[in-house]
């Protein structure tokens, strides 16, 4: 099977009661095929109040402020649209920020309550027709849920005005949790695996795949920001109270390995899009067997320091 990133080889990985899991051998992404019985996640009311609440009951602020440092901040940036926005948290975040004048916009499937300074639409962002570009074009925690991501991308790059700048939040498949989860596998213990891998995730990003993914899309990544998400929005399951303090404690001390080793569990890229998107698709068919190398590599201690205050 191809890797859906970058077209190479990918080989079976393993099994979840779920899925078939299928790792590149060259970008290292790792991706899931759903059991024929299995249906992708329904995103309706009882994802956003119950199956996910803890997610959407503790924003991640220090996040929100540095993407409004990175991204928002420029006085040139006058519009932005949050693509997957789900209560609408970072737009809220935004209202009124420095006093700066902006056009917000959140879609989703979830309908929102109207809300004074933010519009928000109902909808899948690939079917739903804005007729509008914006400054700044944000997703959080979704691309990982989407099946078809080439078209999804093609779709950012298409709400981006020309220079203007995305921003992507996703897993990071190359984190100490996830490498962790992998390792207990082995031993037998499912527990963390199975969750981590569940079939509302259909890609697990390393940060080489996230990258080329967009670079090939497009844009010129900017900065990777290397983060956790706040305590308080991990799902832990344990049904008594000890045993769900001792693995709070136990997610609390692998996040803590992440950031002191670059390898969180989530990851942030903001980039810029860039002048000709034809260029780029230009350039993949010429290639022949797949992906144009456009990466250009970051080294790990110039990453580390963008990220030490989160
Ligand atoms: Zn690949």
């Amino acid at each position: 099977m191809k890797c859906p990133i970058c077209e190479r080889p990918s080989h079976f990985y393993a099994r979840h009661p779920e899925a078939d899991l299928y790792r590149c051998q060259d970008c290292g992404h790792r991706f899931s095929v759903l059991s024929a019985q299995d249906h992708a996640e329904h995103y309706e009311r009882d994802y956003f109040e119950r199956t996910h609440r803890n997610w959407f009951s503790n924003p991640n602020y220090a996040l929100f402020a540095r993407i409004a440092k990175l991204a928002v901040e420029d006085p040139g940036v006058a519009s932005l649209i949050d693509v997957g926005c789900g209560r609408g948290a970072f737009l809220r975040y935004l209202k009124g920020w420095r006093q700066k004048q902006l056009a917000l916009t959140g879609i989703d499937l979830w309908a929102n309550l109207p809300e004074e300074g933010i519009e928000y639409v109902v909808g899948d962002v690939i079917a739903t027709s804005l007729n509008r570009s914006y400054d700044v074009v944000v997703s959080l925690a979704v691309i990982e849920h989407v099946a078809d991501i080439h078209t999804f991308a093609d779709r950012l790059h298409g709400l981006c005005r020309p220079s203007g700048r995305v921003v992507v939040m996703t897993l990071n498949d190359n984190s100490i949790l996830y490498g962790v989860a992998r390792a207990l596998r082995c031993l037998g213990i499912m527990l963390p695996f199975n969750r981590l891998y569940s079939r509302h995730h259909l890609h697990h990003f390393t940060r080489r795949s996230l990258a080329l993914l967009l670079e090939h899309h497009g844009f010129v990544v900017e900065t990777t920001l290397l983060h956790d998400a706040p305590l308080a929005a991990i799902d832990i399951p344990a049904p008594f109270s000890m045993a769900a303090t001792a693995l709070r404690l136990a997610v609390s001390a692998l996040f803590a390995t992440g950031r002191l080793t670059g390898r969180t569990y989530l990851q942030t890229v903001v980039c810029r899009r860039a002048g000709s998107h034809q260029m780029f698709r230009d350039a993949r068919k010429d290639d022949g067997i797949g992906m144009v190398p456009l990466m250009r590599c970051r080294n790990e201690a110039e990453i580390l320091q963008m990220n030490t205050s989160l």
